[in-house]
């Protein structure tokens, strides 16, 4: 057990320049976090759903009074991206959402009736909350992501210890301003920072955890919880397809193709990252896609005007240029972008459109997470579907038609979770009210989105009151022994 505290610089993804600097969790800062939020969180369940409801009702205004200096947070860790500056509306959105879902979900969480098998038995549920969640969270929309989950764990009745991705933690640091407001709240939500032993000294002192981040990660987190046989609930990277078919209409599909590939320096999980194009459309569909790639402009100047931003972090730009590398060397063409350039210390790439790419690629099999939009033609439907599904993924994918039942019928048999008809990038649309399966590496455990989402922070016991006579030990018949 370490108790060395350490202190890590932090980059500026717009000036390159270490401004800014976190402390490293010790072992002992980490149990003793985790020891005060489980002894609150007995009086955080005990006060109901509606007790609850009542204290994030005034962590909605605290965060409504700070939303500005939030936003600004995030757009200094991530760099700008454009829904950045709106990160303390959306966290807004969030909580007040489960305002409104969770007595609702907590209600169809509950029975009370007859056994249908041994009829004078009375069932009843209770729902226990898990002590602890620990929430780790990516650099990439790294207070979305954080709060997608410590929210409903908290209107769940757990208490949250969150591990945010020392990269971006300055918008971590403004959210807890607004946490220690509501002293309920700050009594059963805090978090650590450090990088993966953290992480992992997290997963040692919570009950359950959740996860956004990468494969790799995710499977070391999976493995810590295994050997710990407590719950695990993974969202994982993608490389998520689009499909163009020779029906569709070329001008809408090139647009959506490309603020779904480009849009937060295609930073997102579920950014489109590979194109199949039906052949006899692909020169026009390219030509159309590449106009559009070069009308795109960088935020350099202000980060509130152009449209696309430095890498959030740095050795992201090393990954991308190693896929792009890799598919000129097997003879992909570079259309327009492929490069690097620094500016002001930060780290920017042009939407970048390759033709000529295979699955031989690094570019068509792992996830890039970069302005690139890699196009493959195809001779016909069965084909595409099948690129579509040569993936160890399956968090998204996109299919642009003719019209909506043409893309329907397609996407139908697409292994993905959220399959996106006539656009892409329709993620947020499920919020409220639709959770969904990841497929393969892009996730692990229950939906993260819909109000049923709720129930991973939740253990359902049974109490079954006996209203009749108790057998005797020589009467068990009515066990089902069936003779
Ligand atoms: P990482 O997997 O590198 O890190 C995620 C978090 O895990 C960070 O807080 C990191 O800390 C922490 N961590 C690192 N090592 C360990 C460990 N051994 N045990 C426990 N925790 C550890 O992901 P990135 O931050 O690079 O995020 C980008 C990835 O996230 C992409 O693959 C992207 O697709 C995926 N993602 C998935 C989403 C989804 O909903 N499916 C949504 C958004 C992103 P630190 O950073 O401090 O090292």
């Amino acid at each position: 057990m370490s108790s060395q505290s350490a202190v890590l610089a932090v980059r500026n993804p717009r000036t390159g320049t270490a401004d800014h600097s976190i402390t490293i969790s010790a072992r002992e800062e980490v149990a003793e976090k985790a020891a005060r939020l489980r002894a609150n969180q007995r009086a955080w369940e005990a006060i109901g759903v509606q007790g609850r409801c009542g204290v994030m009702a005034r962590w909605l205004g605290a965060v409504k009074a700070r939303a500005a200096d939030i936003g600004a947070a995030d757009a200094v860790d991530t760099g700008g991206c454009h829904t950045s500056y709106i990160q303390g509306f959306i966290t807004m959105g969030n909580i007040g959402g489960w305002l409104e879902d969770a007595p609702r979900a907590f209600a169809d969480l509950a029975w009370d009736t007859m056994s249908t098998s041994m009829p004078s038995v009375r069932v009843e549920s209770q729902v226990v909350a898990f002590p602890i969640t620990g929430v780790i969270s990516p650099w990439n929309a790294p207070l979305m992501l954080a709060l997608l989950d410590a929210i409903p764990a908290l209107f769940a009745g757990s208490a949250v210890l969150l591990k945010p991705s020392e990269v971006t933690p300055r918008v971590i640091e403004a959210l807890f301003e607004t946490v220690r407001e509501v002293p309920e709240l700050a009594a059963v939500f805090d978090y650590v920072t450090g990088a993966g032993a953290v992480g992992q000294w997290v997963i040692e002192e919570a009950d359950t955890i959740c996860f956004t981040g990468s494969v790799p990660t995710g499977r070391k987190v999976a493995v810590a919880c295994a050997e710990r046989l407590i719950p695990c609930n993974l969202e994982l990277g993608g490389k998520d397809p689009c499909i163009v078919t020779e029906n569709a209409d070329l001008e809408r599909a090139a647009t959506a193709v490309l603020r779904g590939a480009v849009y937060a320096t295609g930073q997102v999980c579920y950014s489109v990252e590979r194109v199949y194009v039906h052949e006899s459309v692909h020169d026009a569909f390219v030509a159309k896609l590449v106009e559009k790639a070069q009308a795109v402009r960088l935020n350099a100047e202000n980060p509130r005007a152009g449209h696309i931003g430095p890498f959030t972090f740095a050795p992201q730009a090393d990954i991308v240029m190693r896929h792009i590398e890799d598919a000129k060397a097997r003879g992909a063409k570079v259309l327009t972008g492929g490069e690097i350039e620094n500016i002001g210390g930060g780290l920017y790439m042009r939407p970048t459109v390759l033709t000529g790419v295979n699955h031989d690629m690094e570019i068509m099999q792992d996830e890039t997470f970069g302005p690139c939009i890699p196009v493959m033609a195809y001779s016909d439907t069965e084909e595409a579907i099948a690129l579509a599904n040569d993936t160890h993924f399956g968090l998204t994918a996109s299919v642009i038609a003719g019209d909506a039942e043409e893309a329907k019928a397609i996407g139908k048999r697409i292994n993905a979770g959220g399959i996106f008809l006539q656009d892409t990038f329709l993620t947020f649309a499920k919020l409220r009210t639709f959770g969904s399966d990841s497929f393969g590496w892009s996730g692990y455990g229950s939906p993260r989105i819909g109000p049923e989402s709720l129930r991973r922070f939740l253990r359902r016991k049974s109490l079954l009151t006996q209203t009749g006579d108790v057998a005797d030990i020589q009467d068990d018949h009515h066990l089902g022994a069936g003779q």
